[in-house]
């Protein structure tokens, strides 16, 4: 994220926006309707795919003896434990699962399951040490899947818990099923392996919401949440070409909706990814540059051009500005949420510039200094910017619309931040975001306590598909669009 010297000329927004707009102006447009109970299924908010959005447990099943697959080179830690009990469930899946996805091909287990810590000396694998390598893979070579106890498991399990080991492994688990499978040639992209891969993890990850893993279960509100923010953190990509050039994961939508696919649909969905399907759904993406720019401090001036990028995109809505405050105001009837705070009375947004500070820091091994990044930050400041311009249309506020609506106009404002048009739309004002603001975004709305999709009170759907998909229609549609879709 990052303010540039000098404005670009700015255009009109165009088409489905100025509808809108008009709308959101226009109090005959946009009419809450207020009295009438929210239907949480109109918004695709209390299942997951077929499955109700519940917050029970996660993470391993407590009484369940451990797995005993042979492991080479294990200190027989609690973290090579855990991993092995995951590949045992991974395998369990892929045993009934393939056969049924490849047609009638049989299924063979990763001949060698490796743990390795690369903080010691390292043990020869894909023709290569593994001495400083924090990774987790599958190499063909050996067909093996290894992972390092030493910094990668231990970050992983720290910053996520310890489902996020179970997730990087069903995705290397992912790539042995795509070189069984044979669906592969030297030449397929790099993107198209690693959003397979993502969709295979999303396969796995219904049998285990299903409740028909041994060694684990997971919940479909927050513990699904959590693998979702997991999957941008895997970077395991080999040295493969692809169309997006060092970003040829995905983006945290394309990654999300690959995972998606999975869950919703099962593993012959993911055989449906291919070079040009992927590369449809990824168009918008491809002029982005890649870079990741200078952060934007957490600072006085920062916020305002925040304010002042805020006020230009929902300007043409003509709701009143909030005003943004640093200073703690109480709200009659609110309890304020944090980092930032709407009260719809004074048409106030309070920041608490700590809190913004302490999201604004990268994700680190250490949890406590662990955040989401910059832009993170100031979409909790976009959000609480959000409610006003809904405030001011006669939108509801504290319901699930809201929620929704809310992450869909951040979308909507972050959407216009970006350097090469998206779609027909221009960049407005100095403020600008590359590709991994995005993913830090979308990784914050996901956590348990983010405003970015969250109604004024500061509650948000428990569904993290339908907060993702809010976010992503905000982004690549535009305001027109949160309004058309999340009525009421
Ligand atoms: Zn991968």
């Amino acid at each position: 994220m990052t303010a540039t010297v000098g404005t670009r000329h700015r255009k009109r927004f165009i088409g489905a926006v100025l509808t809108v707009v008009a709308c959101l102006a226009a109090t005959g447009c946009a009419h809450p309707i207020s009295g009438m109970p929210t239907t949480a299924g109109s918004l695709a908010t209390a299942s997951v795919a077929g499955l109700p959005a519940t917050n029970g447990p996660s993470g391993p099943r407590p009484g369940v003896p451990d797995a005993s697959l042979p492991v080479e080179n294990s200190a027989g830690g609690e973290l090579d434990t855990l991993a092995t009990n995951a590949v045992a469930d991974i395998r369990a899946y892929w045993k009934k699962a393939f056969p049924e996805t490849f047609e009638g091909r049989e299924f063979a287990p990763v001949k060698r399951l490796v743990s390795y810590d690369s903080t010691g000396s390292g043990v020869q694998l894909c023709k290569q040490s593994t001495a400083g390598l924090v990774n987790a893979f599958y190499c063909p070579l050996d067909d093996a899947i290894a992972w390092d106890r030493g910094r990668m498991l231990p970050m992983l399990e720290s910053s996520f818990g310890p489902m996020a080991v179970v997730t990087v492994l069903a995705h290397e688990m992912g790539h042995a099923m795509q070189h069984r499978a044979g669906v592969l040639d030297k030449d397929t992209p790099t993107l198209v392996l690693e959003q397979q891969a993502d969709c295979f993890t999303g396969a796995f990850f219904r049998h285990v919401a299903e409740g028909s893993a041994e060694h684990f279960r997971i919940s479909t509100g927050a513990g699904l949440n959590n693998v979702l923010g997991v999957l941008n953190y895997i970077r395991d990509a080999p040295g493969r070409t692809g169309f997006a050039g060092p970003r040829a994961h995905g983006s945290a939508f394309d990654r999300i909706s690959a995972f998606q696919y999975g869950f919703a649909d099962g593993p012959e969905r993911c055989t449906e990814i291919t070079a040009d399907s992927v590369k449809q759904r990824t168009t918008q993406f491809q002029f982005w540059k890649d870079a990741q720019e200078t952060d934007l401090p957490i600072n006085r001036s920062s916020v305002e051009i925040v304010e002042e990028s805020l006020r230009r995109v929902f300007a043409d809505t003509g709701a009143a500005p909030p005003r943004i405050t640093t200073q703690q105001l109480s709200c009659p009837g609110l309890s304020p949420t944090s980092p930032a705070f709407y009260c719809p009375e004074t048409n106030t947004v309070s920041l608490d510039m700590r809190k913004l500070h302490e999201i604004a820091q990268p994700p680190s091994t250490d949890q406590r200094k662990s955040g989401y990044g910059d832009f993170a930050a100031y979409a909790q400041v976009a959000s609480r910017y959000a409610l006003s311009v809904q405030n001011a249309a006669g939108l509801s506020l504290d319901d699930e619309a809201a929620s929704l609506r809310t992450a869909c106009f951040v979308g909507s404002w972050s959407g216009l931040l970006v350097e090469d048009p998206i779609g027909r739309r221009n960049p407005v004002g100095k403020l600008r975001i590359a590709p991994g603001d995005v993913d830090e975004g979308v990784a914050a709305l996901l956590s348990r306590d983010s405003l970015i999709a969250a109604d004024v009170e500061g509650d948000q759907v428990p569904a993290g598909f339908a907060r993702v998909e809010a976010f992503r229609i905000g982004f690549q549609q535009g305001m027109g669009a949160c309004v058309a879709k999340y009525r009421h």
